[in-house]
């Protein structure tokens, strides 16, 4: 086995597709250290700048004084605290559904969602460009998973009419990871309707960012059904960790009682949930973030206009600049490393084959001398590599 792992990561090295970790000494911030060294990062998923607020550092404290430090068991023992209830409590009226319930992860919440709701007589149906965790659940599922091409929603709707399971289940980014454009759930939920099927949303890039007061997708399209499924996670705009799933009673009751990725794992601590019922209240009167966050985008879009690199249409903070191959994404992250900045270059399987490109992303901790430090050093590399080959 060990001479056959090896060769295959000698196959990867070899076509550019080694993933290889840095370790970062600093906070999670719009400049991170790594190796001693201070560099201007577009790489986290940090959208309202939360991760390093002072009142979340001292909610947590103040959480681990109230709580202790683990949370000692799972849920269904005797690891849910009057802090988790409280967050859940919270969640739901913040997004507007009946009911919320905390995972761990969003990974977990989607194998959650999918394995406990969705059975063998059930079919399900996914965009092409979901998050990887949409397709594992499925994949622990072990149904066949029917995949549309991105946005397609006539290759979507003759699925769905030529489907004959008990229950269907249509599932989706709401703002996709790599490719930052949203999802057009009213048209999704049209059809949802029309073959009654239900819709999971997963508002990992949504929540805190889109819609009134950064309640969401569904607050951002002024949606609200019964069918909507609806998971946010909790460690990226929301600068802390975990995720929730939010949804009808029936579905949440029956969550509790089947999720196998909620019931098989000690809760997260009790300290965690006490500092996102801050971080929410942020999320809810710091308007001025999601307004910094918008103005960085229109900045960035237009800087880049005279530059060689397509952006994809997204008008959420994840900005893609579609390289093509892996070497010359790697390189160019490479270069843009060189001079002190940050982007991740993102490739295969991530993204689909001839896709690489660099995932900007950005963050109210941003400030504008920081997006035109970004814009000139591309500029810079724009003229590089514009020679002839
Ligand atoms: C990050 C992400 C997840 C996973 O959430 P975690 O809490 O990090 O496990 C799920 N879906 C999407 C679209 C994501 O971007």
């Amino acid at each position: 086995m060990l001479t056959d792992l090896a060769e295959q990561l000698r196959t990867r090295e070899s076509a550019g597709l080694k993933r290889r970790r840095i370790t970062t000494e600093s906070r999670q911030n719009a400049h991170i250290t790594i190796d001693g060294c201070s560099y201007l990062a577009f790489c986290d998923n940090d959208y309202l700048g939360l991760a390093n607020h002072p009142q979340l550092i001292e909610a947590v404290c103040e959480g681990a004084r109230r709580y202790g430090v683990g949370a000692g068991a799972s849920h269904l023992i005797s690891g849910h605290s009057s802090a988790h209830h409280a967050l859940e409590s919270a969640l739901a009226s913040f997004t507007g559904f009946p009911r919320a319930l905390l995972f761990s992860t969003g990974y977990m919440a989607n194998a959650g969602v999918v394995t406990a709701l969705i059975g063998r007589i059930d079919a399900l149906f996914a965009d092409k460009l979901n998050h990887a965790s949409l397709n594992d659940a499925a994949l622990c599922s072990s149904i066949k998973l029917a995949r549309y091409p991105h946005l397609d929603l006539i290759a979507l709707e003759k699925q769905l009419a030529s489907s004959q399971a008990r229950r269907k289940l249509v599932m989706t980014d709401a703002v996709f990871s790599m490719d930052g454009d949203i999802a057009p759930v009213p048209k999704l939920l049209a059809l949802c309707d029309k073959y009654d099927a239900w819709l999971l949303i997963d508002d990992a890039h949504g929540f805190g960012v889109l819609g009134r007061q950064g309640r969401g997708v569904a607050s951002h399209f002024n949606l609200s059904s019964p069918r909507i499924i609806y998971m946010a996670t909790l460690g990226k705009a929301a600068g802390v960790f975990g995720a929730f799933v939010a949804g009808q009673v029936e579905i949440i009751e029956f969550l509790i009682q089947s999720a196998r990725s909620y019931i098989y794992t000690t809760a997260t601590p009790p300290l965690l949930s006490h500092a996102l019922l801050r971080s929410l209240s942020l999320i809810e009167q710091e308007e001025w973030r999601r307004e910094r966050l918008s103005q960085l985008i229109m900045q960035f879009q237009r800087g880049l206009q005279s530059m060689r690199w397509k952006l994809l249409p997204s008008k959420s903070p994840i900005q893609p600049l579609i390289i093509g191959s892996n070497d010359e994404a790697l390189q160019l992250s490479e270069s843009l490393r060189e001079r002190g900045i940050m982007v991740p270059a993102i490739r295969p399987p991530t993204v689909p084959k001839g896709t690489a490109r660099l995932r900007v992303s950005l963050s109210a901790s941003h400030s504008k001398e920081d997006v035109d430090q970004l814009l000139s050093a591309l500029r810079q590399l724009d003229s590089v590599y514009e020679s002839p080959r």
